[in-house]
């Protein structure tokens, strides 16, 4: 973070057309910095000093001290953070370009994997059109496609979702040397609560998460009845939120990775991420909740994530609007559901 001492220095956007886009002046006494304060993503803009200026370069430790030591200052800093990345989502001019197929499997898990980790990002669909008939293959397109083209003018050809994670650094992988007094396994609403309670005592804190935060909940187009909103939250929101307060206590986020062996070694925990990586914990908390059930009909993974979703969030809503919807369930997140994609859907059973 640079605090602005004596003079001005000009936050800008860079665009991919070779023109960036100034967003904002920060004078004296502002500072600079968005959500990547919090966490170890790259910056999503960049600065410029305006003519000679005094700057105070705050390195990310002494902010995290910085933030636990002063209450008024870290609410303020949070606040910036939240509502400065809403801005460059709203400017949808900065971040990463995903370009593919409208409808394609792999463009679908890219977009989802952003917008659930709430990385701003634009979509370039091309016009070839992806038939998602039985049998298709991918050689019948484009084979480089889909594709990321980060803010640096690079260009990622199909990259994975633990790629791309690692190259936006949405990931942050587990310290080798280090022993956290707490690894909470899944960051849905229960991970992200035992993270946010273990931190704010003090306590060295890693989530390891398989997807995205938010588990469950994050597919939520809205829940009712978690306490403290009386109006009612979608999950995403709900889930940006706590990972949020997470990250003002110091918590670790390794998302993107899955814990696959645990054991336990002289009193330590022992845990090993997808990749090799390795955690070692005083204690670990599961929260690894649900897995969904897969409907028991033929050609069925053919058709998952290009036809067959297990949400019904906004995105899901923009794949099947204005075409027949079929909710299969009967229990409270398919009459969400049905009441949310009615709206949407041209017919719905
Ligand atoms: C569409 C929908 C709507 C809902 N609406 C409501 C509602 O309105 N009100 C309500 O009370 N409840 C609602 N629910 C239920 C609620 O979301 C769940 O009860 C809640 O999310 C459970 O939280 P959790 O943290 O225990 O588990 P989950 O939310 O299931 O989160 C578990 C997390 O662990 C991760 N994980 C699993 N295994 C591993 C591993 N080995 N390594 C790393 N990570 C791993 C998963 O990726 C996941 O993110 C809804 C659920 C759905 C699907």
């Amino acid at each position: 973070m640079f605090v602005v001492l004596d003079g001005q220095i000009d936050m800008s956007l860079p665009a991919l057309s070779g023109e960036s886009k100034i967003i904002a002046h920060h004078q004296r006494f502002d500072f600079s910095g968005e959500l990547n304060l919090l966490n170890s993503q790259g910056s999503l803009v960049e600065a410029r000093t305006v003519g000679e200026s005094h700057l105070l370069r705050i390195p990310r430790r002494g902010l995290q001290r910085l933030m636990r030591a002063e209450g008024d200052i870290a609410n303020l800093i949070m606040q910036a953070t939240i509502w400065r990345r809403i801005g460059i989502i709203k400017e949808a001019g900065g971040g990463v370009v995903l370009r593919g197929f409208a409808g394609d499997v792999e463009t679908i898990q890219l977009q989802r994997f952003l917008l659930r980790n709430t990385y701003p990002h634009r979509i370039v669909e091309t016009t070839e059109e992806v038939s998602i008939q039985v049998g298709d293959s991918r050689s019948d397109h484009d084979p480089t496609l889909p594709a990321v083209v980060l803010s640096d003018g690079r260009t990622l050809h199909r990259p994975t979702i633990t790629q791309l994670a690692d190259e936006l650094g949405i990931t942050e992988l587990p310290d080798p040397h280090m022993i956290y007094d707490v690894t909470v396994v899944g960051a849905g609403p229960s991970g992200l609560a035992a993270a946010v309670y273990a931190a704010s005592e003090g306590l060295c804190t890693i989530v390891i998460e398989g997807i995205a935060p938010g588990g469950q909940a994050g597919t939520s187009s809205k829940i009712e009845n978690y306490l403290g909103f009386p109006t009612g939250i979608s999950g995403q929101r709900l889930a940006s939120r706590a990972q949020l307060q997470a990250l003002k206590f110091g918590v670790r986020l390794a998302i993107s990775r899955d814990v696959i062996t645990a054991e336990q070694i002289d009193g330590i925990h022992k845990l090993t991420l997808a990749g090799g990586a390795p955690v070692c914990s005083r204690s670990v908390v599961v929260a690894s909740g649900a897995q969904y059930r897969r409907l028991s009909v033929a050609n069925y993974s053919q058709f998952e994530n290009r036809g067959i979703y297990y949400a019904a969030t906004a995105m899901e809503s923009l794949l099947c609007r204005d075409d027949d919807v079929i909710v299969v369930g009967g229990g409270n997140s398919a009459g969400q559901a049905a009441m949310f994609l009615s709206g949407i859907a041209k017919q719905g059973i």
